[in-house]
């Protein structure tokens, strides 16, 4: 598939990198019954759950798995690390059922696709969920990074700068765009300009801290941001 972009003349933008969950797709993934399925498994093998209670989920599985290789080695820490990812997995399928497209996903990616702007997913998803997901919502993206494709995840800018790569545009041509605070701040880091998607159940000044480009309400108000004047 061509990975052939087209920095926009006004905006010199190349490439808009997406956040999957709550921007392109909505699931309905019980995040609380999943950070309570980590928590069960890594405190099961002995990490104090006061170590992890400041922790995201994935930064919770990263903590045990270290705590765990440093007293038992490096077999008991993948043996965690896997119950942990079947935990996450668990909750991910569930959250499965209802999915479909974000409003405007669709014609979003096709109006970028055909301007030749590059586009992207990067998502603390597994690949076998963003694939199951995106199928049912009846969305596709030629690059896709999944927590599958790396070991550090958003807000490490690392998959960003990976899915960049693939891309061949770099940060300063590329947009992150995102329904959480931690798309912005991965962005940042990254070097790309960031958009922030405003959800309804959210309050207004739920990037404020984060301090976004651009937030919108819509996800078709990204367009202008990244297109400049209408061809
Ligand atoms: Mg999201």
């Amino acid at each position: 598939m061509s990975t052939q972009t087209t920095p926009r003349p006004g905006t010199g933008i190349a490439a808009v990198l997406f956040d999957l969950d709550g921007t392109l797709v909505t699931t309905h993934i019980d995040f609380a019954a999943m950070r309570a399925g980590v928590l069960a498994v890594v405190t099961d093998v002995g990490v104090p759950a006061e170590d992890v209670a400041g922790l995201d989920i994935l930064g919770s599985v990263g903590y045990a798995t270290a705590w765990v290789r440093a007293r038992e080695g490096e077999a008991a820490a993948a043996a965690l690390a896997r119950r942990a990812e079947a935990a996450m997995v668990e909750a991910e399928l569930r959250g499965l059922e209802g999915a479909g497209p974000a409003p405007f996903a669709g014609e979003v990616l096709a109006a970028l696709a055909e301007r030749g702007i590059g586009t992207a997913i990067v998502t603390r998803n597994c690949r076998r969920v963003t694939e199951a997901v995106l199928a049912l919502a009846g969305l596709s993206c030629p690059v896709i990074l999944t927590r599958d494709d790396g070991q550090r995840h958003k807000p490490d800018p690392a998959p960003l700068h990976a899915a960049l790569a693939r891309l061949r545009v770099p940060p300063a041509a590329a947009v992150m765009v995102g329904d959480h605070t931690m798309d912005i701040i991965a962005g940042r880091a990254a070097g790309t300009h960031t958009v922030g998607l405003l959800l309804p159940d959210r309050p207004p000044d739920y990037f404020a801290a984060v301090a976004p480009d651009l937030v919108v309400s819509d996800l078709r108000g990204l367009l202008p941001f990244v297109l400049g004047t209408p061809d």
